[in-house]
């Protein structure tokens, strides 16, 4: 198979299609153009069109939009709506309350609302016109490093056409190994090749543990008498029910043109209930009383899940190695006190880009040079943003009421606090064991009728968001040793994995003659949000990039 295997020279190579490498892309062939520099660059992204995987809140701060392309509105972003006025509302088990002030991290007015999968696929079609070779529908499937494994050389996409068992089919094509001088990783949060790059080279050596959310939203199409047809406020926050103190996370929701919504709720993965179910807590959300009326009369068009990376400045990993940086929310840019990560994802890639031409100036492609990239951040506003941030996620997760001292602290002191360094568990760790019987937290969703229309279960969220896999290939979620699923983690969790994984993925089913259990996975419902890979309590279940061109089919999320 190896001998048939193409091989293709670029100069850079950025590996996914969110804002962090497509902004790194297209600043990348602005500078190289006014340096006159010639440089071959190629994009690859594992969704069978840029912006099919994409998924965000989404309000985004302009200001690396403005710096990247000026005349954006002029060259058709799609903008959804700007932020008229934002509310910051406490949701109690049926009542709420608008907090009189909204934190100034959270100050929107003037922004944008964006669909994130519409607003990728618009900096795609720029990126094309500069010359970048744009390739989707290719998974990064193994990083190639040079023969001493110290540098990074390239990426090996996914093999297709292969089998169930793994043997090629008749259709089948091997990966391509694309060879580069320097290769941007921007695989956003939980990254599969950047994983598998930390076992090699030590980019995670006295860095805090990342710190992980979970989000499921929802695009909505309203009457066209709606709530926001007299709301002083677009950009709605919600904080409270259902999730109460010890969990951290709330609701978003945002109008966007048309008549549509978007409504979503995020959960940090530092629970402890192995019960909890995102898909429950969010359908709860949806059925609140306050959210009610705003969604009344609505019909849900398309359904996503997607994790995020919280951690901030203390958990990002070592930007730069030989022959590679790392970009974007896998590398945790993220400025958590305002949930937003598309900004600064969007300059850690255009920064990306000038450490490139440096290097390319200088023709040397090590770490030493590639480093410039962590001086450019260090005197970046970004930092500023992040520093603010760096204790925050790690806050937010302590339990009972003792976070609000803390977040308070936080608040005046510019991010430092109480504890500045403030350390947390890994997200695969938090679980308690149930005692018997405590079987519980699901009751209260069962009351609650899908409709199909309004409110629906996770398989019609999943045939919303478009997914499919080609059922005849090896499966891509690696679950280590199934013994233990059936087994330990049954006895110990009841199977966590068959309430966090939003696609229903996972199950567990009892032979009914032999009485035993197994695990059975659904893998084609797979929605790429990388739930599993981090929360896992056995560290269990490794999520891989699957086939090319499969997963979400994302158009409006
Ligand atoms: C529910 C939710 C709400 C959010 N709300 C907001 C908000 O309102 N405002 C805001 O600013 N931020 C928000 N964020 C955060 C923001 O979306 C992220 O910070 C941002 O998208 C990160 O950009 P990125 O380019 O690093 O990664 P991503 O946007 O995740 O893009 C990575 C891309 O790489 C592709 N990819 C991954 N691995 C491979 C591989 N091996 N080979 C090929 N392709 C690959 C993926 O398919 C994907 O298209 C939110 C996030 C979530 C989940
Ligand atoms: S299998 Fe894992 S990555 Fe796929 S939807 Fe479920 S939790 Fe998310």
């Amino acid at each position: 198979m190896d001998q048939q295997r193409e091989k293709i020279d670029f100069d850079v190579l950025f590996v996914g299609g969110g804002p962090a490498c497509l902004s790194g892309a297209i600043k990348l062939m602005q500078l190289a153009k006014k340096d006159n520099i010639s440089i071959e660059v190629a994009l690859i992204e594992k969704g069978a069109e840029i912006g099919s995987h994409a998924l965000s809140g989404a309000v985004l701060n302009p200001i690396a939009l403005q710096e990247l392309i000026p005349d954006f509105i002029e060259k058709g972003c799609p903008v959804e709506k700007v932020v008229k006025g934002d509310e910051f509302v406490f949701l109690a088990k049926t009542g709420y309350f608008k907090v009189p002030f909204t934190p100034r991290q959270m100050h929107n007015k003037g922004f944008y609302i964006i669909s994130l999968s519409k607003f990728t696929k618009w900096l795609g079609e720029i990126a094309l016109e500069l010359g970048i070779n744009i390739f989707p529908g290719f998974a990064g499937k193994e990083v190639l490093y040079d023969d001493n494994g110290k540098t990074v050389t390239g990426i090996r996409t996914g093999d297709k056409g292969l089998g169930k068992d793994g043997a090629p089919k008749g259709n089948f094509e091997p990966g391509i190994d694309l060879m580069a001088k320097v290769t941007v990783f921007g695989e956003g949060a939980r990254g599969s090749l950047m994983q598998d790059l930390a076992k090699k080279l030590d980019i995670y050596s006295g860095k805090m543990p990342q710190v992980y959310e979970t989000g499921i939203k929802e695009v909505i199409q309203l009457p066209e008498n709606n709530y926001f047809s007299s709301s002083d406020a677009n950009d709605i926050h919600t904080l409270g029910y259902p999730l109460g103190f010890d969990t951290p996370g709330g609701g978003f929701i945002y109008e966007m043109k048309d008549n549509k919504v978007t409504v979503g709720f995020l959960a940090g993965l530092s629970y402890d209930d192995p019960m909890f179910d995102l898909y429950d807590e969010f359908i709860k959300f949806k059925s609140h009383p306050f959210v009610a009326q705003i969604i009344k009369d609505g019909k849900v068009l398309q359904q996503g899940a997607r994790t995020v990376s919280t951690g901030g400045y203390y958990t990002m990993p070592k930007l730069f190695v030989n022959g590679a940086l790392f970009t974007g929310g896998a590398a945790a840019f993220q400025n958590t006190p305002a949930l937003k990560g598309i900004h600064v994802s969007m300059k850690s890639g255009m920064l990306a880009a000038e450490a490139v031409i440096k290097a390319f100036e200088e023709n040397s492609f090590n770490a030493e040079t590639l480093s410039y990239f962590q001086t450019l951040f260090d005197k970046s506003p970004i930092k500023e943003e992040m520093l603010e941030g760096r204790n925050f996620a790690q806050a937010l997760g302590r339990k009972g009421l003792i976070k609000f001292v803390h977040l308070g602290a936080q608040y005046f002191t510019k991010g430092r606090g109480i504890i500045d360094g403030m350390n947390t568990e890994e997200d695969c760790t938090t679980l308690k064991p149930l005692k018997a019987g405590g079987e519980t937290a699901t009751t209260e969703t069962k009351k609650i009728t899908f409709d199909g229309t309004l409110y629906v279960d996770k398989l019609t969220g999943v045939y919303l968001s478009k997914t499919m896999h080609r059922e005849d290939q090896p499966c891509h979620l690696i679950v280590r040793d199934t013994d233990i699923c059936v087994n330990e983690c049954y006895e110990k969790f009841k199977s966590p994995c068959t309430r966090f994984c939003p696609g229903d993925v996972y199950a567990i089913e009892t032979d009914e003659k032999t009485g035993k259990r197994k695990l059975k996975l659904n893998f084609s419902n797979c929605l790429h949000c990388k739930t599993c890979d981090i929360k896992d309590p056995y560290r269990n279940i490794k999520w891989t990039c699957p086939e090319g061109g499969e997963g979400p089919g994302y158009t409006m999320v």
